[in-house]
């Protein structure tokens, strides 16, 4: 369970997150929403411990994570875009981390299947196309099994098959109790994967509840429509 406590974080004169306090379930897919510097990056962040929060706090399973550092080996992470050593192979680069990490991982394991990596093992890092780094990303975030498993887009860029494989995985993930956050710009993707949402709108969270409570409560069909009607909403000022 990752605990937020009324966490504030200004950057200047930005404040970019807002009172924000929440907690994030095990055995759950939460999905981050919002517009473009919503603030979204920053709670992930906080999570990485990438951002010092100004005030408030957050916890992993009961335990302040803040000014610590061990807790990160349980957190598996999909950036956005990942960059890894141009110069060394899709090989290396698991090999690398593995010791980095003071793991010993079967690298030949099935998520290398399903994700279709088996051709890329040799090839370099600066020769490999965006869809497969981000595949390498991936792999990397759930290869280790950690108990916190955080994807920031994870199907843009990849060919429907490694998507859909990739989706598959995070729903077993679910299975086996992990603790997954997840953003993504396409609604239906998020209709499929998640069970909260977490809405964030100028770094105050608007909504935190079931995918399906969010549809509901808005009287629309899908999430787009919903999330839409609140956007307009909180435009308009109802939610300030
Ligand atoms: P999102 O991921 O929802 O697009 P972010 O969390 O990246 O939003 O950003 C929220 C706000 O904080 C934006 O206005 C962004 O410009 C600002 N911001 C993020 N990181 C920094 C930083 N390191 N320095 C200054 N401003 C930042």
């Amino acid at each position: 369970m990752i605990t937020f406590k009324n966490l504030e974080k200004k950057f200047g004169k930005f404040h970019v997150l807002k009172n924000i306090s929440l907690m994030v379930q095990p055995g759950k897919i939460t999905a981050i929403v919002g517009p473009n510097g919503s603030g979204k990056t920053t709670i992930i962040k906080s999570i990485l411990g990438l951002v010092k929060p100004d005030s408030g706090d957050i916890l992993i399973d009961d335990k302040s994570i803040l000014d610590k550092y061990l807790y990160r080996k349980n957190i598996g992470y999909m950036p956005q875009s990942a960059s890894f050593p141009e110069n060394l192979t899709v090989q290396e680069v698991i090999k690398m981390i593995a010791d980095l990490r003071n793991d010993i991982i079967d690298i030949e394991s099935s998520l290398i299947e399903i994700l279709n990596l088996i051709p890329e093992m040799n090839k370099q890092i600066k020769n490999l196309s965006g869809g497969n780094k981000q595949k390498l990303s991936a792999y990397i975030a759930l290869i280790f099994n950690p108990s916190i498993i955080i994807l920031d887009e994870p199907t843009a860029g990849l060919d429907p098959v490694a998507s859909s494989n990739l989706k598959q995985r995070i729903l077993e993930e679910r299975t086996k109790g992990k603790t997954i956050i997840l953003t993504s710009h396409i609604m239906s993707e998020i209709e499929e994967l998640a069970d909260n949402i977490l809405f964030l709108i100028d770094g105050r969270i608007v909504f935190d509840g079931e995918v399906k409570d969010l549809i509901e409560s808005s009287g629309e069909q899908k999430l787009e429509k919903a999330i839409a009607n609140m956007m307009t909403e909180n435009a308009n000022g109802t939610y300030n």
